[in-house]
């Protein structure tokens, strides 16, 4: 097998068990939401979104889906309970 597919197989395999290879520590994402787009951001376990609901309750819907995108590479944000 050449290098190059054998690195192709490796990033793959990296991926693939990225819960356990990965942790992200900085990322800035924009989220098409149903009425606005939002700005989401994690920085070393913090996340922030520009909407009101993450202002009032310091979670929303927009940084609960990235969560889910990101899996166990990055720290879960603080779930608030409702009020
Ligand atoms: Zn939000």
């Amino acid at each position: 097998m050449d290098s190059v597919a054998s690195r192709i197989l490796k990033a793959r395999q990296y991926a693939q068990e990225r819960d356990r290879r990965v942790r992200v520590h900085r990322i800035e994402a924009e989220l098409y939401g149903e009425h606005a787009n939002h700005k989401v951001a994690y920085d070393d376990g913090r996340w922030t979104c520009d909407c009101e609901e993450s202002q009032l309750r310091g979670v929303c819907a927009h940084i609960m889906a990235m969560e889910e995108i990101l899996g166990d590479t990055v720290e879960p944000a603080p779930l608030a309970l409702p009020q």
